[in-house]
């Protein structure tokens, strides 16, 4: 086993399988293109168990995503994919970017649901791009940008009403792609590090806007959604 890749929060080893990867959900919790870094108590392993839930949900869902299977506390086993450079963002409530640029009002309801797609990069600031800049730079081709966009709004349909169940409001997500085999797979994770989710009632925040915010109890609240939504974390790690 070899480090592949270390990212702002997860590192990738290879396996002995070389379709396969171990992802580490590490501690480090970063804000700001990596601006701000620091490490929280328990979120690996919280992200770890959140995200297997979730990516076992989806496949139910018909998804098809890079989960294979949890190793360990902090770890889950993925097929190995080549990633596309671009994020995908849904939003059903305006926050965020979406406010600073638009000039919208924050908490507007988004219906039908937005999608944006950003290029990933940190030094760029991730930079909004659309499809004719994918296609040219060959970030993508033309049917991975309408399957991207198709799954995306598939997530948001099947994790909307799971989180509505919870008496939770998924305000938005960030998606990753990548392709193995020529089959285009949702990677990477979904935690509440990519996410923003409030409570349905009293609009509390329980996503990583508490960390970017500096309100405190970050990994708390991603704990209380985990409870809500039925993911079983364990006490101790
Ligand atoms: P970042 O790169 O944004 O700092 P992370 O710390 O989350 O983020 O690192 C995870 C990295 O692994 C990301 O660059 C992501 O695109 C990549 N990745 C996620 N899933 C897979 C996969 N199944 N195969 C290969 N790379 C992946
Ligand atoms: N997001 C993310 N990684 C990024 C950028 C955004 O996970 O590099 C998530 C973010 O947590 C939020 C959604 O994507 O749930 C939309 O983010 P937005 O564009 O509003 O940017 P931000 O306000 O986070 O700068």
């Amino acid at each position: 086993m070899s480090l592949l890749y270390t990212g702002k929060a997860k590192s990738l080893y290879t396996t002995e399988n070389p379709d396969e990867l171990l992802c580490v959900f590490r501690n480090d919790t970063s804000a700001f293109d990596g601006e701000r870094i620091e490490q929280l108590d328990r979120k690996g392993m919280v992200n770890n168990y959140f995200n297997a839930f979730i990516m076992q949900y989806l496949d139910k869902e018909g998804i098809p995503n890079h989960f294979i299977k949890q190793q360990a506390d902090d770890a889950s086993i993925v097929r190995k994919l080549n990633m596309i450079p671009v994020e995908c963002v849904v939003r059903n409530i305006a926050a965020g970017s979406l406010c600073r640029r638009l000039g919208v009002e924050a908490g507007l309801e988004l219906n039908p649901p937005t999608f944006e797609f950003f290029l990933k990069n940190d030094a760029l600031h991730d930079p909004m791009v659309n499809d004719s800049l994918i296609i040219a730079f060959k970030w993508a081709k033309e049917e991975q940008i309408a399957q991207m966009k198709q799954y995306s709004f598939a997530v948001n349909e099947a994790l909307k009403k799971l989180f509505s169940q919870a008496g939770l409001l998924l305000v938005d997500f960030k998606l990753e792609f990548g392709e193995a085999n020529g089959k285009l797979y949702l990677g990477d994770e979904f935690s509440p590090d990519g996410c923003r989710i409030w409570d349905a009632q009293t609009k509390k925040v329980l996503d990583k806007d508490r960390f970017r915010k500096q309100m405190g109890g970050v990994v708390e609240a991603y704990e209380e959604v985990a409870y809500r939504l039925g993911v079983k974390i364990p006490e101790v790690a």
